[in-house]
């Protein structure tokens, strides 16, 4: 049995997933107690680096470059006081206290560490979610996700051989249209649609001329009577046109039952067939979570929480963000969003402060300050909810834009502060300036 961390005297404090959650509160308590000796804070995650995940769309369609906005774990680990660990946890003993690493494996199928274990007194699972495809045959072998960065980066290498292959067959004058499929209308697959028009049509400014916007038929499919369940009808009645006005092919109450080589299979027999299949809908936790160490999952394996955050069976083991199920009092349940595990996040470091100091724990309520729905550079639309407001309050065009884009300096402050913040705002405008608009490798 091999202990990767010492066990000092001082309490260890251990985050599984350093995403959008998870790394802000690593770097909150590494910040606070790390760098005083006052707790040892690990964490892990499976990846040397981290890019918000609201941003592989963008990665997708090549927007943007992971390589120039990703974070790496150990350098900012080494700033921020809190410890770092490469590895895939894979179980979990809640009698010794211990979180298990599976072996580390190279691409060439070598060992490079051993299975490890991680001991803990205060553990946070982090880990956020994967997508589901409800186990409907040929999804997994022939779509492609957005889960992570490499797969983002997968589907990009994919997108520009196939524009590549496409603008070569219509310079032959072949008269062909490059065909993808989006299955799920949430705002991973809205966004998704929207960029791959941007990168058309960028791209014909990088000698790909022979095909642009208008050779490009992106299909939406939604199983449900329309996209965006989650949103207001007006901002889903408002991106369906701005959709339509790209060229996107919306098709509501179209479920997929199979999917085959280049095309998926509809509940009424129809065969959709597109050059790229991307599956997009819905999300749920990752399979080993279910049942951990007898902790209450729910039905999508997320683990079950209490208000304070703590796992319904284990005060020692607390869980944010997409993989934790948390009711609030009005019965609903808090989404999986960004917005979400930052609050989480925030939550957690308060309780964590407040335990230690022996005072209450405080119970969380989500706050919903609104939703927004990016379509590339075409158009942002959503709503912001609020006391300012007065409730809900629908917005469009540059103030989304702004608003949109916000979201992700938030996360940056709460990593970097306000002034590396403002840094990587102003490298960013650099960049903007002096890269070509579009990754084109
Ligand atoms: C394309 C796309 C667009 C989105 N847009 C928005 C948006 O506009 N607004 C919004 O609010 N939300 C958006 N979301 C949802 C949002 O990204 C998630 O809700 C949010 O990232 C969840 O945060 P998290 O901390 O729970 O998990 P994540 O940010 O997913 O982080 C999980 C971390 O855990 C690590 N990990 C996973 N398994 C293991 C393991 N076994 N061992 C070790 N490490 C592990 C991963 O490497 C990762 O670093 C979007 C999601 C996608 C995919």
């Amino acid at each position: 049995m091999n202990h990767d961390i010492k066990t000092p005297d001082i309490e260890q404090i251990v985050i599984i997933g350093g995403g959008a959650g998870g790394l802000e509160l690593a770097t909150q308590l590494g910040r606070r107690w790390g760098r005083k000796g006052k707790a040892h804070v690990t964490l892990i995650d499976r990846n040397n680096t981290h890019l918000w995940k609201p941003l592989l769309h963008e990665v997708a369609a090549g927007s943007l470059d992971a390589g120039v906005d990703e974070v790496n774990y150990r350098g900012h680990a080494r700033r921020n006081h809190f410890h770092f660990i490469l590895g895939s946890v894979c179980d979990l003993n809640r009698d010794q206290r211990e979180v298990v690493l599976a072996p580390l494996v190279d691409e060439d199928g070598q060992t490079v560490l051993a299975e490890r274990r991680v001991r803990y007194d205060q553990l946070v699972f982090a880990l956020g979610s994967v997508t589901n495809d409800f186990n409907i045959p040929g999804i997994d072998e022939h779509c492609l996700k957005l889960d992570a960065p490499g797969q983002a980066e997968r589907f990009h290498r994919r997108l520009l051989n196939a524009f590549l292959r496409q603008d070569r067959a219509r310079a032959a004058g072949q008269d062909q249209q490059l065909k993808l499929v989006i299955v799920g209308g949430g705002a991973t697959g809205v966004e998704l649609s929207a960029e791959l028009y941007n990168s058309a049509k960028v791209l014909q400014d990088y000698d790909l001329d022979h095909i642009g916007p208008e050779h490009l038929q992106v299909s939406l499919l939604e199983a449900g009577p329309r996209i965006l369940p989650a949103l207001p009808d007006r901002i889903a009645g408002s991106v369906i046109t701005e959709l339509g006005k790209l060229g996107v092919k919306v098709r509501h109450n179209t479920q997929v039952v199979r999917g085959h080589k280049g095309a998926l299979e509809t509940k009424d027999g129809e065969m959709i067939e597109g050059d790229i299949l991307v599956w997009a809908a819905g999300v749920r936790a990752p399979n080993f979570l279910k049942d951990i160490a007898g902790l209450e999952s729910a039905r999508n394996n997320q683990l079950m929480v209490n208000e304070t955050l703590q796992t319904t069976r284990d005060e020692r083991i607390w869980a944010l963000g997409d993989c934790c199920a948390c009711p609030q009092p009005d019965g609903s349940w808090v989404p999986p969003r960004a917005q979400s595990a930052h609050q989480m996040a925030s939550h957690i470091l308060k309780n964590l402060q407040r335990q230690k100091a022996g005072k209450p724990m405080l119970a969380y309520r989500y706050k919903d300050h609104g939703s927004l729905i990016s379509l590339s550079r075409f158009s942002t639309v959503g709503s912001l909810m609020g006391n300012l407001t007065g409730g809900s309050m629908m917005i469009e065009g540059r103030i989304a834009r702004l608003v949109y884009i916000s979201l992700y300096r938030q996360h940056q402050m709460a990593l970097h502060g306000v002034t590396r913040t403002l840094m990587l705002a102003l490298i960013d405008r650099l960049n903007h300036a002096i890269r070509p608009r579009l990754k084109l490798h």
